[in-house]
């Protein structure tokens, strides 16, 4: 486990200080609206590309820093501190990206990786279907050889920002003859191409977050595959992994963040006349979130030590996520016992008690990852 930081990391650290005090972004001054707010998130990624603080351990020659991935964890941390938004391409630059980085072609890097970085090109992850959640494996979206193409047939579901993505990582099926998980490609559509629906889904959020995504007879060039046809599962376990794991450090960062914005509400709020400090529930709220960020702390940093020695994430960012949404579910929670009703629409924080039902559910099933727990790295047997 890696508490402490080496030089370097200071360093890159002090560069992100320099960076926002330059002209910091606040996430609470995000616009309000929903597109209004993704063209902010644009140009706030271009800004941080620029001055080269976006996704640093990636090569230099696809726009990076070749930084080690402690440095990028301490980059990622320091802007949470400060309270900056998350960016907009996290799928890109968190989820596929990686796997591009690590299984795509030279010429694949050199066409998607730096659009991913300046944020100019989006991406989206088509891997759930209505039939195929935690059973990913189950999908029936199916892409048919037809020689110097694929054809793409079939329906994704809850993929998130593909109203605003240039380039969509399809789990399809291309052996139907063999078995479950040894007959799926990764395949990368251009979501601008004839034949892609694309059907916001409203959350509970209010917002469109994700949506249905149909691919009615899609073209797909050859050139379009990551790793070998029907090699896809391994490169969606490496992708998952990553939207698990790496993630969770910054995140744990912003989740304290606002832990310490709801101790100093609670300090001076009063509610039917007495401070919501005295309120037995509320104390015992904020105890058990900050004892709960602190297990996260502790967990994802060691998460991110076996990862640095390693180059790549494991199955222990399976208790990353658990540990994750077990602290944004106690934070919204909090922030409800704390600040009441304003909790669902006070600037800065109407996402956060809403969001933070659905970390349960994304990346992965709560459920999921303590059977992953529990058969993979306890060796426990099957249930
Ligand atoms: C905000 C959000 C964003 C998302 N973004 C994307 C995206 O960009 N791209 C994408 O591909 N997907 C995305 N998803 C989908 C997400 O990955 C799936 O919702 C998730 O994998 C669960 O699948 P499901 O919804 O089909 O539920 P199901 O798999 O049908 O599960 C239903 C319930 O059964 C439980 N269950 C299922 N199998 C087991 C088992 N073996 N043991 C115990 N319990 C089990 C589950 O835990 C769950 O409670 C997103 C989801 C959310 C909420």
């Amino acid at each position: 486990m890696r508490l402490t930081r080496s030089d370097a990391e200071r360093r890159i650290a002090e560069e992100v200080h320099s960076f926002l005090s330059a002209g910091a972004a606040d996430a609470r001054e995000l616009p309000e609206e929903f597109d209004a707010r993704i063209a902010w998130l644009r140009e706030w990624q271009r800004r941080l590309h620029e001055a080269g603080l976006v996704n640093v351990a990636w090569p230099t020659e696809h726009g990076g820093r070749g930084a080690t991935l402690g440095e990028q964890m301490v980059v990622e941390q320091e802007l949470a501190r400060a309270g900056a938004p998350e960016l907009i391409g996290v799928v890109g630059l968190g989820v596929v990206g990686p796997s591009i980085v690590a299984h795509g072609t030279a010429e694949q890097k050199r066409r998607w990786l730096p659009k991913i970085l300046s944020g100019e090109e989006i991406w989206c992850q088509g891997f759930s279907e209505p039939g195929a959640g935690s059973d990913l494996a189950a999908l029936r979206t199916v892409a048919e050889d037809r020689g110097d193409h694929w054809v793409l047939r079939g329906q994704k579901t809850w993929t998130s920002w593909a109203q605003h993505a240039t380039w969509c990582a399809v789990l399809a099926r291309t052996d139907l003859e063999a078995a479950a998980h040894k007959g799926i490609s990764y395949l990368v559509a251009d979501m601008r191409a004839p034949g892609i629906d694309v059907r916001p889904l409203e959350q509970l959020t209010g917002e469109p977050e994700f949506s249905e995504v149909y691919f009615d007879e899609v073209a797909v060039p050859k050139d379009q595959i990551i790793g070998a046809p029907n090699a896809g599962w391994s490169i969606a376990m490496h992708s998952l992994a990553h939207e698990r794991g790496p993630a969770v450090a910054a995140r744990a960062v912003k989740l304290r963040v606002l832990l310490d914005r709801l101790i100093a509400d609670a300090r001076r709020l009063e509610r039917d006349g007495r401070p919501v400090l005295e309120d037995a529930e509320v104390r015992s709220l904020l105890a058990r979130t900050h004892i709960q960020l602190e297990v996260l702390r502790c967990q994802s940093a060691r998460t991110v030590g076996t990862m640095i020695a390693k180059g790549r994430p494991g199955l222990e960012t399976s208790i990353d996520k658990l540990q994750l949404t077990r602290a944004e579910q106690l934070l919204g929670d909090t922030a409800l016992a704390v600040l009441g009703p304003a909790a669902t629409y006070a600037p800065g924080w109407q996402n956060v008690y809403l969001y933070s039902r659905a970390a349960s559910i994304y990346g992965g099933t709560s459920q999921v990852q303590k059977n992953i727990i529990a058969e993979r790295i306890l060796g426990l047997p099957r249930s």
